[in-house]
């Protein structure tokens, strides 16, 4: 582990600490600007959500902030593994068992939120991200506060190094459950709906993103950043309650769980890396090692008698 001395910020430090600011910037210039003709192309989201990754990827590589979670190709793959499963798997079960049946109580109750047509288009984007993110709050901290919750969670933290990608890592039940949301019960214009998400997606990815970037204050107060991510994901377990807020870390300014700091060690249990079939299993190791001991308390069941043998209770078996 390297300890950084305090030196006074290079200019390339301080053109990287405005670039998260800048990124939003640029993401919301091109929702409220963009033709129609390409902000209404279905894919449209989908590329632009994939482009703000790629290019905080390869941030990583033009200012690095910590050589010891410098990417390697192990680490690139399980990371495209579950950027793929999100955008797919998760994506159809979150639409199809929550927002799907969300809509359809909606309809049912007669329920409509027309009037939001004629909310001003910043505070449109401003109310995706705030309904979205005090879900995703309240989620994470019940994650870290309930057993069956946190063992959905523990694999995101068990990992050993953060990067770009590393918001999507996690065990498959966890990334269900965060995915959930409210947010089809409003009729928001899809450009501030999309505008909302992908800035969620640049505070995210950044939050999780080996980048020397440390924005200024007025962008740190409001919104979660690798420094305050990275003390979240520290080896020290009393260290990582707190800073539940995925983008806004407003929230646990308000709720209480702010935390300063800052963590360069990441990982649990040794720093414990865990494989692809390690972090789907997790959840239910606990049930398992439990029947595995009962079985072992347990009597044998008796042996099958074979004609011509002693009805003895154990032993070795004559062959
Ligand atoms: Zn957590
Ligand atoms: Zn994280």
């Amino acid at each position: 582990m390297t300890t950084s001395v305090s030196t006074p910020a290079s200019l390339k430090d301080r053109v990287f600490n405005l670039v998260p600011p800048a990124m939003i910037a640029m993401v919301l210039l091109f929702w409220a600007y963009a033709p129609k003709a390409v902000t209404d192309y279905p894919w449209t989201l989908i590329v632009t959500s994939s482009a703000i990754v790629i290019i905080v990827l390869l941030l990583e590589f033009v200012h690095e902030r910590h050589q010891g979670w410098r990417m390697n190709r192990q680490e690139f793959f399980t990371d495209l593994f579950y950027v793929v499963l999100s955008a797919t798997v998760i994506a159809w079960l979150s639409k199809t068992l929550a927002e799907d049946p969300l809509l359809a109580a909606k309809a049912a109750m007669g329920l409509s939120t027309q009037w939001m047509a004629q909310v001003p288009w910043l505070v449109q984007v401003l109310m995706v991200i705030v309904i979205l993110e005090f879900g995703q709050y309240w989620m994470h901290r019940l994650m870290h506060n309930v057993t069956p919750f946190w063992l959905t969670h523990a694999p995101h933290h068990h990992l050993t190094q953060l990067n770009a990608a590393k918001g999507a890592v996690g065990n498959p039940i966890e990334l269900f459950l965060i995915s959930l949301s409210v947010l089809a019960l409003f009729d928001f214009d899809i450009t501030a709906l999309f505008a909302g998400l992908n800035t969620l997606n640049v505070i995210s990815t950044f939050a999780h993103a080996n980048v020397k970037s440390d924005p200024p204050i007025w962008y740190s107060f409001f919104f979660t950043t690798i420094r305050h991510h990275s003390l979240h994901h520290s080896t020290d377990y009393e260290a990582t309650r707190c800073n539940y807020g995925n983008s806004l870390i407003l929230l646990d300014r308000i709720f209480g769980t702010y935390r300063e700091g800052e963590g360069v060690l990441v990982g649990q249990d040794e720093r414990r890396r865990l494989s692809i079939w390690e972090q789907t299993v997790f959840p239910f190791v606990p049930l398992i090692e439990r029947i595995k001991a009962r079985r072992s308390v347990e009597p044998a069941p008796p042996p099958t008698r074979v004609s011509g043998a002693p009805a003895s209770d154990g032993g070795p078996a004559a062959a």
